[in-house]
């Protein structure tokens, strides 16, 4: 744990949040903010700032957090008409909070490419 790290912060409870789905190494919560009307962060519990921060360990987490974004997709009912997952690193790519989070968009019809 960071802590001076949001999304830490949100895991500890210190932050309040719109949680959507928890387990052992996994939270979800709505983000405050969101851009389409399925916005759903998918964060690991652990904290890594980066993308670049993943080692061959984490090749089952970076699978969990996918799956369970997928899955919160079919509970919310976009699987069939589509849904974006995206994942921001450092500041070419717009990335404001460095706790690795998993962008779960959908519920709108979207554009390629992206901004
Ligand atoms: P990034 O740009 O780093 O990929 O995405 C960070 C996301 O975190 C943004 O979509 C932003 O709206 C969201 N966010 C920032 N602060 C908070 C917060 O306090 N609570 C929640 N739920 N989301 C936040
Ligand atoms: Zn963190």
């Amino acid at each position: 744990m960071s802590v001076n790290c949001l999304f830490c912060r949100i895991v500890k409870r210190e932050v309040p949040a719109s949680l959507v789905y928890e387990d052992e190494e996994v939270l979800a919560f709505n983000d405050i903010s969101p851009q389409a009307p399925v916005h759903v962060l998918v964060v690991p519990k652990r904290h890594m700032a980066t993308l670049n921060d993943l080692t061959p360990a984490e090749d089952h987490l970076v699978g969990r957090l996918i799956r369970q974004a997928a899955a919160i997709a079919a509970e919310r009912g976009i699987s069939a008409g589509g849904y974006r997952m995206v994942l921001n690193c450092n500041a070419d790519a717009g990335q404001t909070v460095f706790h690795i989070h998993l962008h779960l968009l959908g519920g709108r019809p979207m554009h390629w490419p992206p901004g």
